[in-house]
């Protein structure tokens, strides 16, 4: 897996020049010794703090006792925000010399990690205790801070070790939650397509390639009969989720992996329209995915219209703020970081859509139908409800969701267009 991405660092087809930081990547029995030997070797062990919380300080025991290293637990539902990074901060700045760090457990614990070392231009080891999500060994850094969802440019794990008996000890539910991280891809490639398509935003076929094969080894590995008993399941989903990581560190940023469906996800975490929910982030993401398909479904017929939109407008303080509250200064100026013109819709002409119809439709005929998507999550025991995650089911929410979740990102994706659409023409539409 390791080997198919370097590969792309030595002169990709598509001009670009790829990097990848992470030069270790086990997925094995075993993988916990390799790490232990891995630290001892380049660097001072002692000097090494390892992070967990109090769910993963199970695993983080025998390592923490084979270095000699430190430890600090989180607590077992610690969200990435100032708040953690700030604990963690204060910690660190108490250790002294650190000489490299390691995040032991799921996604939070490692953007809380990441963010810090970055910071602190300290390397990290990755030591992923469950198959939850697509970013242990990407580039970015998912934060919710001051309760706005942001993604900051972050550190790359120099090594990761998966270990199979760890990671198939996780609950269930959180293997279900990977499983729908990575459900998302499917619109997410397919926003990627709509920008490349509409804007010639760069879109490398070869990341394409590498996030559709993620995608496609978690969907083979869902359809298995034995889905909800076999250990092989946790290691194909965990290695979907890798390869995934891998194709977001090589594009530089989470464009393969992170598109409308995400922008769901961010929004409902964000509380701006709903109260805080306890779901995951693979659990928000599948449902996002579900309900995007039937909005991309239900509005396909806009590609045959001529582009009227006002950015003034879309992005008044008169439409945000009622939606956004005290967050809507961010998101005015996530959206216009450069006043007037700096939207990611402002390029778009008035026969953007028009022009390139019949690659639009032809995308959109190829998306799954929203009952296929869920389907592939019930097998798995994932979420595909807004109840299923503690979140209002009625169509109102549904509507404010799809309508109001691409403000979260000054990014293309269709849902976007559609959002700009009915927002210039005085609302919500459909
Ligand atoms: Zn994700
Ligand atoms: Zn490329």
């Amino acid at each position: 897996m390791l080997e198919k991405a370097k590969r792309l660092t030595f002169g990709c087809r598509c001009g670009s020049r790829h990097t990848i930081s992470t030069s270790v990547l086990e997925v094995s029995d075993g993988a916990t010794d390799k790490l232990i030997s891995y630290i001892k070797d380049k660097y001072e062990s002692g000097r090494a703090l390892l992070v967990c919380d109090s769910n993963t300080e199970k695993y983080a025991a025998p390592i923490v006792t084979a270095l000699g290293c430190r430890c600090m637990t989180l607590p077992g539902n610690a969200h990435a925000n100032e708040i953690e990074t700030d604990r963690l901060s204060r910690f660190m700045d108490g250790c002294g010399e650190i000489s490299a760090m390691i995040a032991c457990g799921s996604g939070s614990v490692h953007d809380i990690v990441r963010y810090c070392a970055h910071e602190k231009k300290i390397p990290f080891v990755s030591y992923p205790t469950a198959a939850s999500v697509d970013g242990f060994v990407s580039g970015v850094a998912a934060m919710t801070m001051h309760g706005q969802k942001l993604t900051y440019p972050s550190s790359s794990p120099v090594a990761l070790f998966a270990e199979p008996a760890v990671f198939c000890d996780a609950p269930a539910r959180l293997t279900a939650s990977g499983v729908g991280d990575m459900i998302g891809k499917i619109t997410s490639l397919f926003d990627w397509q709509v920008a490349n398509i509409l804007t010639g935003e760069p879109l490398c076929r070869d990341i394409f390639d590498m996030t559709k094969e993620a995608l496609d080894t978690v969907i083979t590995a869902s359809e298995r009969p034995d889905v909800k008993t076999s250990r092989e399941f946790p290691v194909l989903v965990m290695k979907g989720l890798l390869l995934s990581g891998l194709a977001m560190q090589l594009a530089g940023n989470s464009r393969p992996a992170s598109g409308s469906e995400h922008h769901m996800s961010h929004l409902w975490e964000m509380h701006a329209i709903n109260m805080p929910t306890e779901a995951l982030h693979g659990e928000k993401v599948g449902v996002g995915t579900v309900y995007m398909l039937s909005h991309i479904k239900a509005n396909a017929d806009i590609i045959d219209r001529e582009l009227v939109i006002d950015e003034c407008k879309i992005f008044s303080d008169d439409v945000v703020r009622p939606i956004f509250g005290t967050l809507a200064e961010g998101i005015i100026k996530e959206n216009l970081p450069h006043g007037e013109g700096s939207s990611a819709i402002a390029v778009l002409g008035k026969d953007s859509l028009i022009k390139n119809a019949e690659k639009l439709r032809s995308l959109i005929s190829s998306l799954p139908s929203p009952d296929s998507v869920r389907a592939i999550l019930k097998r798995v025991g994932g979420c595909t409800e807004p109840e299923d995650i503690s979140l209002p089911g009625d169509p109102d929410f549904i509507k404010r969701s799809v309508t109001y979740s691409p403000y979260v990102r000054n990014r293309l994706t269709f849902s976007k267009i559609i959002s700009a659409v009915s927002v210039t023409q005085g609302g919500i539409s459909k």
